[in-house]
């Protein structure tokens, strides 16, 4: 079976409003005629609007980066699901380890988010990594099981068929020291497998899991073409509209 890969850009805390337009701008027609993956770009909340707007009837989606799981109340600085739906957005990463690091995020934060962005029909793209003592210490499978079961925790199969997974080895993020094929791929054997024990085998099969971690133009096509690699989580290589594109069809 064949999983359309879904290759994202991070922006993190970078780009304007105006700088998203004019990334747009120069990104929408490199990109025009791509089919074969699945395209997502996710800004800052403050560039989610121009960016949904400029991105209008393109194959181009807008995700945000994160987000609050309450529907709305006393929570202030927090971006709630139903915001962003409004906002035309239809995708939302979810956990990423910056946010697990300096924000506090935890697997349970993590699988609350998950079932609300799922409740709104988007697209979560929930991240999972080891950091770099955990991989010295041979603890990589353990830490992937455990933030994968977690955050799957109470989650029906039938209501996550969304869910997109993203391995982000920490130690490989903004670094430059991206993961070989290998460790990428074994580590997305584990993040299938706990999505098996979760939903299901066929569940599991379909599963897009995505690699993240110094993802560049010239390393995207060895990487993607692992067998269960099914799309990229880019941030640093992302920034740059032509190097994106090229990224997006590695
Ligand atoms: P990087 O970041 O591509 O700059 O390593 C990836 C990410 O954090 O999603």
């Amino acid at each position: 079976m064949s999983r359309k890969k879904i290759i994202a850009g991070n922006w993190k805390m970078h780009n304007t409003p105006q700088q998203s337009l004019a990334f747009v701008k120069a990104f929408l027609p490199l990109v025009a005629d791509h089919t074969r993956d699945e395209i997502v770009l996710c800004p800052p909340y403050l560039s989610l609007a121009t960016v949904v707007e400029a991105t209008k009837g393109s194959n181009v989606m807008v995700g945000a980066q994160n987000m609050h799981w309450e529907v709305k109340g006393a929570f202030t600085g927090e971006c709630s699901p139903e915001m962003l739906v409004e906002s035309g957005v239809t995708h939302v990463i979810i956990g990423h380890s910056e946010r697990r690091q300096y924000f506090n995020e935890t697997d349970d934060t993590v699988n609350r988010k998950l079932e609300v962005a799922l409740e709104h029909g988007l697209t979560p793209i929930v991240c999972v990594g080891e950091v770099l003592e955990e991989r010295e210490a041979g603890l990589t499978e353990d830490v992937l099981r455990r933030q994968c079961s977690r955050a799957f925790r109470g989650i029906s199969g039938k209501k996550a068929a969304k869910l997109v997974m993203a391995y982000e080895p920490v130690w490989a993020i903004g670094t430059g020291k991206t993961a070989t094929p290998e460790i990428a791929e074994d580590a997305h054997l584990v993040i299938r497998g706990e999505a098996a024990k979760a939903f299901g085998d066929d569940f599991a099969h379909a599963l897009r899991i995505q690699y993240g971690g110094s993802v560049k133009a010239d390393n995207a096509r060895t990487l993607m073409s692992q067998p269960d690699i099914d799309g990229a989580l880019v941030g640093g290589a992302s920034l740059d509209a032509a190097g994106f594109a090229k990224i997006v069809k590695y």
